[in-house]
């Protein structure tokens, strides 16, 4: 399959660090650099009243409407959430709601701070500062709503897996008379959010569940340890991507989450962190699942 990883010197908000790029697979940030960039932005947003909205670049992922530019200025934000991978910029107005796509971040930039080709977007705060979007590939999105819970770009969601509502008993419901392959359920948005490729790989090693399993026919119990295994995972690299600096949230360049040990994903032919055969590695989806025969039935 030929995945690797590999630290390549990014340049970004002027400063040289190392950012860990993947190659032949998508780069996307997953929930964790979400959450880290959530959580990165909210203390400079929050209570922030809105003085102007540039946007340099309306072609997105889809285009960003000028509801956005038009609706923002004058208002206040009052939240920032997460759904999924989206972030959610609650003001006294209504809602943005950002897609970092494949390659998008978000910093916090003095907001004379000049503009680099794909710094598509500034939301400008009244702290003199704005909400820069990067996003050399476009692939993200901006939308601005008054109700982000019926916006068709979440309204089809599956439940949070951090939140109350997932667990293995979910799972297990959701799952009865499914034939389809345990690792694609997992990672399918409409039964629960957030569980990227390599999270699922990781999570069904830790669970001792071979990812090729039909969803159907895989216990209660299974379940609630494929369930436990997910929530950990993710709250292992939120913790790690929250330990990475201070001015540059989420995406790209977002170094925490797999600098973790990883016990399958991408470790094919080495060995098993259990037993020591060789990792075996196959497509699912067209997305490379990795797995050890032996330990995962
Ligand atoms: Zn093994």
């Amino acid at each position: 399959l030929g995945l690797f990883w590999q630290s390549l010197p990014v340049r970004c908000t002027g400063r040289l660090f190392y950012a860990p790029v993947c190659w032949h697979s998508s780069s996307m940030p997953e929930l964790p650099e979400v959450e880290t960039s959530r959580s990165g932005i909210e203390p400079h947003i929050v209570g922030q009243e809105i003085v102007n909205v540039t946007i340099r670049e309306r072609r997105l992922r889809w285009p960003v409407s000028e509801d956005l530019d038009n609706r923002l200025p004058g208002q206040t934000i009052v939240s920032v959430d997460r759904r999924a991978k989206y972030l959610l910029i609650n003001t006294t107005g209504g809602t943005a709601i950002l897609h970092l796509g494949m390659s998008g971040h978000v910093s916090i930039v003095p907001r004379d701070a000049p503009a680099g080709i794909h710094d598509h977007v500034d939301i400008g705060l009244a702290s003199g500062h704005a909400l820069r979007l990067r996003d050399p590939r476009r692939f993200g999105s901006l939308h601005f709503t008054e109700n982000p819970t019926t916006h068709w770009l979440l309204k089809e969601l599956g439940p949070e897996p951090l939140g109350d509502e997932f667990g293995g008993d979910y799972l297990w419901r959701k799952s009865r008379g499914r034939r389809v392959a345990v690792k694609p359920f997992i990672m399918n948005a409409n039964i629960v959010v957030g569980v990227g490729n390599i999270y699922a790989s990781e999570s069904l090693f830790i669970a001792g569940i071979n990812p090729k399993r039909a969803a159907g026919r895989i216990s209660l119990p299974r379940y609630e340890a494929l369930a436990d295994a997910i929530r950990s995972e993710l709250q292992r690299a939120i913790r790690a991507g929250g330990t990475t600096h201070r001015d540059y949230y989420g995406g790209f360049g977002e170094a925490g989450w797999f600098q973790q040990e990883l016990d399958v994903y991408g470790r094919e032919d080495e060995p098993c962190h259990r037993c020591n055969r060789p990792v075996t590695a196959i497509v699912q989806g067209q997305r490379a699942t990795y797995y050890c025969k032996h330990c995962q039935t």
